[in-house]
């Protein structure tokens, strides 16, 4: 069986010294569950398990991560709220949770890849 890749993971508990450190050698594999093998992580330094989907919009979703992913990418093209459920064949509340998810996601994902925002080159201060 190949080495598990854990480089773009890291620690999910804020209190960890390791929380946020990606690439080192602080998590494990230790038990895979669901029908398509989901990785259960270990942290050695706090000993914390949880979810290789923990903090995305596919965490303890009850659906297929494809049907999660074919949401997202309607509302990506532009498709309104119920537009979407009728489309993705999904109740229209699960579409809202769904984008709420993804948004918290996006939004922990741009605080921590990006430093800073350039200016708006047509803002007001240049
Ligand atoms: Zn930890």
């Amino acid at each position: 069986m190949p080495k598990d890749d854990l480089a773009r993971f890291c620690c999910r508990n804020p209190d960890c010294d390791a929380y946020g450190r990606r690439g080192g050698d602080d998590l494990l594999v230790i038990d895979r569950f669901g029908k398509a093998g989901h990785r259960l992580l270990y942290c050695r330094i706090c000993k914390a398990r949880f979810s290789e989907f923990k903090g995305t919009p596919f965490f303890n979703s009850k659906f297929p991560h494809d049907e999660v992913v074919a949401v997202l990418e309607h509302l990506a093209e532009g498709c309104g709220v119920r537009q979407t459920a009728r489309l993705a064949g999904v109740d229209k509340d699960t579409v809202t949770r769904l984008a709420r998810l993804a948004g918290r996601h996006a939004e922990d994902s741009h605080d921590e890849l990006v430093a800073f925002s350039p200016r708006d080159p047509r803002g007001p201060a240049r």
